[in-house]
Parts: C-alpha cells; structure tokens; sequence
C-alpha cells in the first residue's frame, strides 16, 4: 500500500510553470475525471466530515435502488426481491456500522474503511457450504461498488471554501478549478498532469502561486498532510524533506525574492537595445484586478485580455452590462497605454459552469473560440457591444482569436459592424478607429496570413496554440511535453512568415504566447523582428533587463546562424549559451522558466 512507502526526501521533477518556493503541508484534491479511490489518512478534524460523506452516500445509493426498483417493467417485477435484498444490504450492519467505526478509530477515509467491511465479509460468505448462498456474495460486492461510486461522483469540497495554509495535489485541476483557487490559503498546487501552456498553468502565474505540473504519478506518492517543498523554479518537488534540506530552501527562498526585487526596481525602465532599437512590452491578463500589478512591473499595455475567466467564475453568462463595466475599467486604469481585448475563447479545456465539458473526442480541435461564438451569436454580439462601449473610455482594441482563415474573419468582421451599427442607431458612444485584429495561432492562418494581413490592423501570435497545432502536440499533456519545442525550425519558420506578412501588409505584428516571456526566446524573436511581446506580468522586470543588453543588429545576424541549424536541440543549444552569457544568472538562479526546461 502506498502509505507504507518510505517517502522521506523523495524529489520529483516536473514542469515548473509559475515561480516561487513554498514549504507547507499536502492537501490532496480529487479532481480527476475517473475517479481513483485513494487511500489516505484523515485527520481527528475531518473524521466527521468523512462519516457524513459515508452516509449520503449509502442515502443515495438507497434512492437510487429504490428508483431502479420502482421503474422496473412488469415484466421484471418478480424479480424486485433483488433489489429488496440489495435494499438490506446498504442498511446491513457488516456494511454501514462497521464502515463508519473503520473510518472513525483507523482515521482512514471512506472507500478504505468500505472495501476493508468488503474484505470481512467475503471471508464470512467464503466459509458457507451452501452454493446460492455463498454466491450472494456477488449482490454485495455489487451493492459495494455503486456506494463506491457515489462516493465518488459526490460533489468535492469547492477549492474556494480550503481554509487552511495549504499545497494542494492533484491529479489535475481545470482552468475554472484553479481561478477559484483562495490564494490566502492555498500556498501553490502541484499535479499529476499538465504541460507548461497549459491554462491552468497560466492562471497558476496570473495568482502568483508557485506550481509544479506534469509530475506524472505525485498523487500516489504524497498523502494528505506530508511536508513538501515546492520549487516553482525548477520544477522540482520533495517530499517530506529532513530538516536541513528545509533549512536550504528557506535560505534559496530569501536568495531569489531579494533577486526579484532587485529586478523589479529597473522595470520602470524602456526595453530599448544596445543599438537603441525599443520594444514594447505588455502584459497578459485574466482578470481586471491584475492589471494594476501588471503596471507595477513596468508593463506598457495589456497586450491579450482573456477575457474567458469572466465568465467561468459566474454561475451566470456575465451581461452587457458587467462586462462593460470591467472593460472600461481595464481601460482606464492602463491608460494612457491600449489594452488588447480578446473575445472569448471558450471551448478547448474551457467550458461554461452549465455546459459542462463539451463531451467532444477533440475538443482542441472542436468548438472553440470564434467557433463557438459563431454559434452563439446573442452572447458574442453581448461581449462586442461591451467591448466597443468601452472604446469610449481608453485605447481597446479588439482581437479575434483561433481565425483558421479568411471567410471566419470576414464572418466575425460583419457581425462586428452589426453591433457597430446597432450602436451607432442607439446613439451609443464608441471609438469609429478601434484597431481590430487577430490572433494567429492556426497553421492555415500562418498560411494565408498574407490575406489576412489585408483585412485586419494587426497581428498577435499565439504560439501556445500555434505550437500544438503544427507538431501536433497537446499543450496540457505532460507525456507528450518533451516534443512541445518552441525552438523547432518550423515554429521558427512560422514566425518568420507571419512577421514578414505582417510587415509586408504595413500592419503591426506581436507575440503573446508564452515563448515572450521566456528569456531564452527574446534574441531569437527581435532578431526576427517582432516588436512587442506580450507576457505574464512577473516575467516583465527580466525581460526587459535582457533586452537592455541585447544588440538588435546581432540578434538578427544570429538569425542567419539558427536558420542554418535543423533541430530544435541544436537551436536551442545555440540560444541558451548565448543568453547564458548576457544574463549570467539565469543560468546560475535556474530561471529555466523555458517551455522544454525538463530537456534542458
Ligand atoms: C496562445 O495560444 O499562444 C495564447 C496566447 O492564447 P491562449 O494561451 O489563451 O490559448
Ligand atoms: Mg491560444
């Protein structure tokens, strides 16, 4: 059983995808979509919070036979008995009493407790002479495993109602899992699954919470209330640590925030270069209420509004109304800087509260995005109303997102105009020059993004996307994360011809994926000419320190040399010793924040 493992100091390496140290107890979370029936231990505290877990579960296993019994055909009648006896079984003693005395004096949780009656009881029927009899056995394992079920399927506790310090594990946690996430308690989260792009992973850096994805089998391994470290740097975790490992993560711990704050004091600073060329850097957001912070570390603009949290954190679809009043605010905050607001993005592995996941074999590839909105025309013209209301208080721009090609740009382009007009006929006040763009994170669109190009003011790449989509990788998925390469020729090569559309049509290019903020990416992307990168706001402060120290004129020569190389191993090889060099302490503080970091 996996609680007798010796687990003391056992290190795993995983994906680091938000910063930051922590050092506190385990809360494991079930919130996988099969159910695996842990077993761990409980606390004194939680002992009747897992009783009454027990009996609505048997309470609901009972209504549920009594349902099944009471819509038999009458066909089937005569055979009700069964499920008369299976009615017995649940209220059976060897079932509910022992169960619940198991899980009160072994302090073990609900299922444990059940399959150790189950043991009992199969020993009890073992010892039977008669056949029929002793087969009855087969009518509780059966009546066991619907009670485990419900157990199961019974709602888990909110992640917003945790009130203690806590390090949730997981298997793995949605994106509406983790933006209602409490961050007064939850110190940072570690999990089975995810990759680096994942939005759960983002969201982890949008609430600056350190957290280590991708650790594969950590639910299995750490029990409710082990002491663990979690370096969201390295991506590495330690369980159960011994005393002077702590003591080493809490000096590393001081080490990087005084780091941190050092950089942070330049980030008031232009991202010009050596030769005196600037790049604009801006900051990706989720929510209006970091936007002041996105300031805070020097951002220039809110370069990709995601608008989708919004609407995940209501149980209702947010109105015109609540939406406006959002905008506008982001607007006038980053003013006089633009903010980029993204219509939603709904879909992938992000649902609605009532929608439930979308039960598609590919959702990445279904109903997604501008897809979606299509289909929905009240609720998308609902956000375009806001959005261009807001227009009238700062500069919005408005960016359509996963555009395949062109007839699904000019599709959302007329519904875009009907919602002008409409305004315009209500005498609504709205910016007539409001810059529309789109994101290019489909290959079709690389493609034909010299078409594009004339129909929309400006580009943004969206390389999270972009790269799942052309090496056909699935960026939440940690055992494909290894292939997940920024650094191959065709990304690079997919850049290039988006950058060079963009410049050829006079129309502005940027790059909000996550490849902007990784410092190893930075001389590959001005040498290809991009001029504004759009990242989470913590990585503003480092970046733009880099791109102090950087000659564009170099970058660019550089770029010759990396289009020579024909893997992503040999580029990224060639970009890490030369960052390495202007930026010694990447290296040194292992800031390998990078998409491939496990590689490296
Ligand atoms: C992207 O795909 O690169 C992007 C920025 O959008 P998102 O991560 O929200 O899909
Ligand atoms: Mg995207």
């Amino acid at each position: 059983m996996t609680y007798l493992k010796n687990i003391k100091n056992t290190r795993l390496q995983g994906i680091a995808v938000s910063q930051g140290i922590i050092i506190g107890r385990a809360r494991l979370i079930d919130r996988s979509k099969q159910k695996i029936v842990y077993q761990y231990l409980i606390n004194g505290k939680e002992i009747n919070r897992e009783v009454e877990r027990f009996k609505e579960a048997l309470k609901l296993t009972k209504e549920q036979i009594i349902d099944l019994k009471n819509k038999m055909s009458d066909k089937m009648k005569e055979h009700s008995f069964i499920l008369d006896s299976h009615l017995m079984i649940v209220d059976d003693s060897m079932v509910s009493d022992t169960t619940i005395k198991t899980i009160m004096e072994e302090k073990i949780n609900a299922e444990w407790a059940l399959k150790r009656s189950l043991q009992k009881i199969r020993q009890l029927f073992e010892e039977i002479d008669h056949e029929y009899l002793r087969d009855r056995i087969h009518d509780v394992e059966s009546v066991a495993e619907r009670i485990l079920r419900n157990l199961a399927g019974k709602e888990q506790e909110s992640l917003s109602t945790i009130n203690e310090r806590v390090i949730i594990v997981a298997h793995d946690l949605s994106p509406a899992d983790t933006s209602e996430l409490n961050t007064s308690m939850v110190m940072g989260f570690i999990t089975d699954m995810g990759g680096k792009t994942s939005h759960t992973a983002i969201m982890a850096q949008a609430l600056k919470i350190p957290a280590v994805v991708g650790l594969e089998s950590v639910t299995s391994l750490v029990q409710d209330g082990n002491l663990l470290i979690v370096d969201g740097y390295k991506g590495e975790i330690i369980i159960d640590p011994d005393e002077d490992t702590v003591i080493a993560y809490q000096e590393k711990q001081i080490y990087y925030d005084k780091y941190i704050l050092s950089i942070l004091r330049l980030s008031h600073l232009p991202a010009e270069t050596l030769d005196g060329h600037k790049i604009s850097i801006e900051a990706n957001i989720e929510f209006l209420e970091e936007v002041a912070a996105a300031k805070d570390h020097g951002a220039e603009g809110i370069g990709l509004y995601r608008t989708e949290y919004l609407y995940l954190l209501s149980k209702e679809i947010p109105t015109e109304e609540e939406l406006f009043e959002d905008y506008s605010q982001v607007a006038k905050i980053i003013s006089p800087y633009p903010v980029t607001i993204r219509t939603l993005d709904l879909g992938g592995d992000k649902f609605l509260p009532a929608q439930g996941s979308s039960g598609e074999i590919n959702p990445a590839l279904g109903l997604r995005a501008v897809r979606f909105c299509l289909k929905e025309p009240k609720m998308f013209k609902s956000q375009l109303r806001a959005i261009l209301r807001a227009s009238a208080y700062g500069r919005v721009q408005v960016m359509f997102p996963m555009i395949s090609g062109l007839q699904e740009l000019l599709d959302v382009k007329d519904i875009l105009h009907e919602v002008m007009n409409d305004l315009e006929k209500e005498h609504i006040k709205y910016d007539h020059n409001i810059k529309v763009g789109v994101m290019i994170e489909v290959p079709s669109a690389v493609t034909v993004a010299d078409i594009l190009a004339k129909h929309v003011d400006f580009f943004s790449i969206g390389t999270n996307d972009l790269i799942q989509y052309a090496l056909a990788i699935d960026r939440g998925n940690e055992h494909v994360s290894y292939m997940y390469e920024p650094y191959h020729p065709a990304v690079i090569r997919m850049i290039i011809q988006v950058v060079k559309a963009a410049k050829d049509s006079g129309i502005e290019v940027s790059l909000c994926g996550e490849m902007a903020g990784d410092p190893f990416c930075t001389a590959l992307l001005l040498g290809i000419g991009i001029d504004e990168l759009s990242m989470n706001a913590g990585g503003i402060p480092l970046l733009k320190k880099l791109i102090r120290s950087l000659s564009r004129e170099e970058a660019m020569k550089d770029l010759n040399d990396i289009l020579k190389l024909t893997t992503s191993k040999e580029v990224k090889k060639f970009i890490a010793k030369k960052t390495e060099t202007l930026i010694p302490e990447i290296q040194k503080n292992g800031f390998y924040l990078n998409m491939s970091q496990k590689n490296i």
